[in-house]
C-alpha cells in the first residue's frame, strides 16, 4: 500500500472524502473514494499495491465479473457498442484526415472492438492486441489480431495511427504513467481513444473494480498533461441522473417486457432503425442497444465517457 495520496491526474494532494470505496474483494478494503479538489477527479485511495492490482486484474472476469457471460443478448449488446465506438473513432480520424493502417488495442476482451474495425477497415495493415485474459486468446486469434505479450515486449521498429484503451483505465492506479506506456508508439499526429465510464460511483451499487472516476474535466487535464490536442470529449448513453433513477417501478417492468419480447423474437417495434444506428444492420444488436442510447451524444454526464485526440 502506498500512503501517500496525491491526486492521479494532476498531482495535488488536496481532497475531501467522499465515502469508503465499496467493494467486495480484500485488496480494496482500506480504500476511500476521494475527490480531488482542484481537477475534480475522484479516485480510490490509498490505492492497492501494484503487485496486488496486477494479480487481481490477471484474474479480471473471474474475480470482477464471476465469469464471462456469454448470453446471446449479451453477445449481441457488446457487439453493438463496439460497433459504434468503431463508428465514432472512424468519423473523428475521416474529419481530422488521418489514415489509419496499424492498430494498437490495449485489453481487446473477446476482440468485439477489433471484430468491427477489421470487417469495416479492411485495408488495415495490422490490428496488435495486448491482452492479459489468456482465455480470450483463441477469440482474438481467430479474428486476425497481433497479439503482444506485454507492453515491453512490444516491437520497436513499428509505430501505431491508433491506439483503442476501451474501458480499461479505470482500472489502473497510474493513468499517466499506463497511458504513457500504451502510445510511445503511437506516431505523432495518430489518434488515441479511450472509453471509460463516467462517474460510475454515482449510479452503481459497487464501485470495485473501478479505481478512477472520470468525468470531462480530469479527463482534459490528463490527456493535456500527457501532450494529447484537438480533443472530442463527449458523453454517450443515458444520462446518470436517469439511471440514479431506474429503480422505479414502471421502467423496471417495461425493460423485462422488452427484454421477453426480444427473447422470443418479436423484436418490433424496438428493432426501427433511428439516428446513428445507420451502421447497425442487425436488427438483434439495434434492440437490444437501443434502451441504453449508446448512440446518443448527451449534454449531461452520461454512461460512458468518450475521449479521441491526437498526439502532438
Ligand atoms: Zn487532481
Amino acid at each position: 500500500m502506498s500512503l501517500a495520496i496525491s491526486c492521479p491526474v494532476c498531482g495535488s494532494r488536496f481532497y475531501t472524502t467522499i465515502r469508503k470505496h465499496r467493494s467486495h474483494t480484500v485488496i480494496f478494503k482500506d480504500c476511500f473514494l476521494q475527490r480531488c479538489t482542484d481537477c475534480d477527479m475522484v479516485y480510490a485511495a490509498p490505492m492497492p499495491g501494484e503487485k496486488e492490482l496486477e494479480q487481481y486484474n490477471a484474474g479480471y472476469f473471474v474475480n470482477a465479473h464471476g465469469q464471462v457471460n456469454m448470453h446471446p443478448l449479451t453477445v449481441a449488446f457488446l457487439s453493438a457498442i463496439n460497433l459504434l465506438r468503431v463508428v465514432h473513432v472512424a468519423a473523428f480520424a475521416e474529419q481530422h484526415h488521418i489514415k489509419i493502417d496499424r492498430v494498437l488495442e490495449i485489453g481487446p476482451g473477446g476482440g468485439e472492438f477489433a471484430k468491427h474495425w477489421l470487417r469495416l477497415h479492411p485495408e488495415t495493415l495490422l490490428y496488435a492486441g495486448l491482452e492479459s485474459d489468456a482465455t480470450r486468446h483463441t477469440n482474438l486469434d481467430a479474428i486476425g489480431v497481433t497479439r503482444i505479450e506485454a507492453l515491453e515486449k512490444m516491437p520497436t521498429d513499428t509505430n501505431y495511427d491508433l491506439v483503442v484503451i476501451s474501458h480499461v483505465l479505470e482500472h489502473t492506479s497510474n493513468p499517466a504513467a499506463f497511458i504513457n506506456a500504451c502510445t510511445r508508439k503511437l506516431s505523432a499526429g495518430g489518434i488515441l481513444f479511450i472509453e471509460v465510464p463516467c462517474n460510475d460511483h454515482e449510479h452503481k451499487e459497487l464501485d470495485e473494480p473501478h479505481l478512477l472516476f472520470f468525468d470531462k474535466h480530469p479527463m482534459r487535464v490528463l490527456l493535456e498533461k500527457l501532450g494529447f490536442g484537438d480533443m472530442k470529449l463527449s458523453y454517450h448513453g443515458n444520462t446518470i441522473e436517469k439511471l440514479r433513477n431506474k429503480r422505479s417501478f414502471l421502467e423496471r417492468n417495461s425493460s423485462r417486457v422488452r427484454n421477453l419480447l426480444i427473447r422470443k423474437g418479436l423484436l418490433f417495434p424496438f428493432a426501427r432503425r433511428q439516428p446513428g444506428l445507420e451502421k447497425m444492420h442487425d436488427a438483434l444488436e439495434r434492440a437490444v442497444i437501443k434502451p441504453f442510447n449508446a448512440h446518443k451524444e448527451q449534454d449531461k454526464p452520461s454512461w460512458w465517457l468518450r475521449a479521441v485526440t491526437i498526439k502532438k
